[in-house]
């Protein structure tokens, strides 16, 4: 008997539980403190304004930005679509072009897939064989006619960070609006909108210990003023970019998921970059032919994305549903294996993208479920090469 709980979570890209502080900050406002921020005639509403007005500050801190460009939104989905279709509703007349690239989350492409349907002209920019955008290229994109670059901090597949600090310097050099999806990034690096040259940028509570459901739009209010267009109408909440009565809890519990990310940030990813290649070497000294997608160093630190070659994700994963939990590089149609669009811009082999697994650890990811895991993929990889029809091949 393992001596680990099963099953094992390991897709802390995907979601985290959350943190129990962050909770214990957030019940006083689901059951006591139940007031609407919005109701300026009485103490229920004084107190729920108070701690909307708090955890502001808390995110603008943590972002080095200004309380008031921060507006909260239902999560990092929603605030990319306001930051790019806003900005596209704004700047339309001075010009339809939009800078993104190949593997941003489906909340930024299917966004601009929307917008070309409406006039905007899009670049997807590609990426190399770690998964990173050229500057070069971006700098060749770029026309006058460019009104938004719009390119994520951090991977949510394959961990890869962006050169973001060196797009935001051309992007202010330029004078185009940039847009960053820092929703896996958060937590993980000191995201300095001042220093990184940003003018929006999106974040997600659910990705770093707090509830899902809440997310932020930072929007730049001055050197310069970013100009956007609200998508949801009525009632003038967060100044007019975003109607709706604010979820207080959710809010109380996403700026304390970023006090503790603050303060815990370098000791965590030193923790889970030694976790990570424990994971990783005890997965490659016991077996060949495994490839390690992404860039070697330049990427998350609890993002560990594999793949097994000669094997399908599909099938490991599900040899291992009631131990492990885990994301598959590729989705199995009823034909043929699909590699995601990710694993498409890599440019990998069909085989390389059809074993690919990402391993996402966390917060509450112990050294002997790192262990025990390794140890599983180590031998249900050797158990289905053995079955498998491809074994003598080649
Ligand atoms: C999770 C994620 C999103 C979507 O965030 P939600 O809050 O779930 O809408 C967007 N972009 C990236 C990079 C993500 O990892």
């Amino acid at each position: 008997m393992p001596k680990v709980k099963l099953p094992i979570y390991m897709d802390y890209n995907a979601t985290t539980p959350i943190d129990a502080r962050v909770l214990g900050s957030m019940m006083p406002y689901l059951t006591d403190d139940f007031g609407n921020a919005a109701s300026i005639n009485h103490s229920f509403g004084w107190r729920a304004e108070k701690a909307v007005e708090d955890s502001r500050n808390s995110i603008a801190d943590f972002l080095h930005a200004e309380p008031k460009e921060i507006i909260f939104t239902s999560g990092a989905t929603e605030s990319n679509n306001i930051a790019i279709k806003g900005a596209y509703e704004v700047y339309k007349e001075k010009g339809n072009h939009i800078i993104t690239q190949a593997t941003e989350h489906k909340a930024v492409l299917d966004t601009c897939k929307y917008l070309e349907k409406h006039g905007a002209k899009v670049t997807y920019l590609p990426v190399d064989e770690f998964g990173q955008v050229r500057v070069e290229d971006l700098e060749k994109a770029i026309t006058d006619k460019t009104i938004l670059i719009s390119i994520m901090a951090a991977n949510n597949e394959i961990g890869t960070y962006q050169p973001i600090a060196e797009i935001g310097k051309i992007a202010k050099a330029k004078n185009i609006p940039f847009h960053v999806d820092a929703a896996q990034a958060a937590g993980k690096i000191n995201l300095n909108v001042q220093e990184l040259g940003i003018d929006a940028l999106s974040l997600s509570a659910h990705k770093v210990y707090g509830p899902k459901g809440i997310g932020v739009l930072y929007v730049r209010g001055k050197n310069p003023h970013l100009r956007l267009a609200p998508v949801i109408h009525g009632g003038g909440h967060e100044q007019g970019l975003r109607s709706g009565t604010l979820n207080v809890p959710f809010i109380v519990g996403f700026a304390k998921a970023c006090e503790i990310a603050k303060a815990e940030m370098f000791k965590e990813n030193a923790r889970l970059v030694a976790l990570r290649e424990q994971l990783r070497s005890g997965i490659v000294r016991q077996l060949d032919n495994v490839l390690v997608n992404g860039h070697p160093n330049n990427r998350l630190p609890n993002n560990l994305h594999l793949s097994f070659l000669g094997v399908q994700s599909d099938a490991i994963m599900m040899s291992l549903a009631d131990e492990v939990a885990v994301s598959a590089g590729s989705a199995c149609t009823s034909k043929s294996v699909e590699p995601s669009h990710v694993m498409k811009a890599l440019g990998v082999s069909r085989e390389r993208a059809a074993g690919a697994i990402r391993f996402g650890l966390g917060r509450f990811t112990t050294e002997e479920e790192v262990d025990f895991v390794a140890e599983r993929f180590v031998s249900t990889v050797k158990r289905l090469r053995e079955l498998s029809p491809l074994k003598n091949s080649g």
